[in-house]
């Protein structure tokens, strides 16, 4: 997938496209679908497939200091917009000037003059534009003027639930895990760059982590999680432990992750944990011994979890 990180003056024109346009936060089963259906009609038209998203997201830039609230680091984002097979993927940076286009001036400017937009795709309750003004049915009004079709899809439901990115966020922060990957279609994940920590896993505990440094992400709630660590295009299983390590009185949030059968220097590395189930709260115990003794037993329920032996 190309992808092009530009609002505007692409530096390229480009064939009968097809483009849908949103956020696209954790690119969840409704996104999905949306991107199926671009590539579906850019196939029929001979055309390619366009995704306009932006970065940072809109709140980041307009109320800023909030809680991380975002599903996927924008690369995240990108790679699995790639994997739904969409061609080109445009990110727009979402500054004070962007923010600032009226809802026809991007349309006229972005999707008509330079893209040449042929077809839009967007979610039912899509809004865009300066003081989000844009709605599906001034889309297809701007349609009929400038000479493309939208089509508004309807929301997508698993057993009678609503997907949004929002619900996501929620079930994630109570740490229902399966919840969450019923509506996202795959995996909640943390990905990040393995940093140095106190050196206590290996050295005190016989278990070392790999201690993660994220971007501003939502965390699922703190506790023990079976999980799996994809590094290097392997995937291995293993133990999260996400908290404030109360045994050790830290008081520093952390997110580690011990890989199971598994022995290298990972230092620097980038590190991809999928969650699958959450195990247990982080607990204070009396002493490291006792510590020990409850990994031992996480590592077992992981095992269980994850169906290996
Ligand atoms: P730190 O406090 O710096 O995280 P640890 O004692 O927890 O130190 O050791 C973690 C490091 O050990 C990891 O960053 C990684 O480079 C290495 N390592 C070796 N084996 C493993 C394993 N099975 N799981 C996680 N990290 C491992
Ligand atoms: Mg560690």
């Amino acid at each position: 997938m190309e992808v092009i990180w530009k609002a505007k003056d692409f530096g390229r024109s480009f064939k009968n496209p097809v483009l849908t346009l949103g956020n696209f936060d954790g690119v969840h089963l409704g996104h999905q679908r949306i991107f199926q259906q671009v590539c579906r009609k850019a196939k029929e038209i001979g055309g390619e497939s366009l995704a306009y998203t932006f970065a940072p997201h809109p709140v980041q830039l307009l109320k800023p200091g909030q809680e991380p609230f975002l599903l996927l680091p924008i690369s995240e984002r990108i790679r699995l917009i790639g994997e739904a097979e969409i061609d080109v993927t445009i990110c727009a940076p979402f500054t004070q000037e962007f923010a600032s286009l009226t809802a026809e001036d991007f349309v006229r400017d972005i999707l008509h003059r330079q893209i040449g937009v042929r077809q839009v795709y967007v979610g039912h309750n899509t809004s865009f534009g300066k003081g989000r003004t844009g709605s599906v049915s001034l889309l297809k009004e701007f349609g009929k003027r400038y000479g493309f079709v939208v089509e508004a899809m309807e929301a997508v439901e698993v057993k009678g639930t609503l997907i949004s990115s929002s619900r996501i966020r929620r079930l994630i922060r109570q740490g229902d895990i399966p919840g969450a990957a019923e509506l996202l279609g795959r995996p909640p994940l943390l990905i990040g760059e393995v940093i140095h920590g106190f050196g206590r896993g290996s050295k005190k505990l016989g278990f070392p982590t790999a201690n993660l440094k994220i971007d501003e992400v939502l965390v699922p709630q703190p506790g023990i999680y079976a999980v799996w660590a994809v590094y290097q295009g392997r995937r291995f299983p293993g133990v999260a432990n996400l908290g404030w390590n109360p045994t050790f009185q830290d008081h520093k949030f952390s997110i580690e992750v011990h890989i199971l059968n598994f022995d290298k220097d990972i230092y620097g590395q980038t590190l991809r944990v999928e969650f699958v189930e959450r195990q247990r709260d982080e607990v204070t115990f009396r002493s490291p011994e006792e510590l020990i003794t409850q990994i031992r037993k996480d590592v077992e329920q992981a095992k269980k979890v994850l169906g290996i032996d």
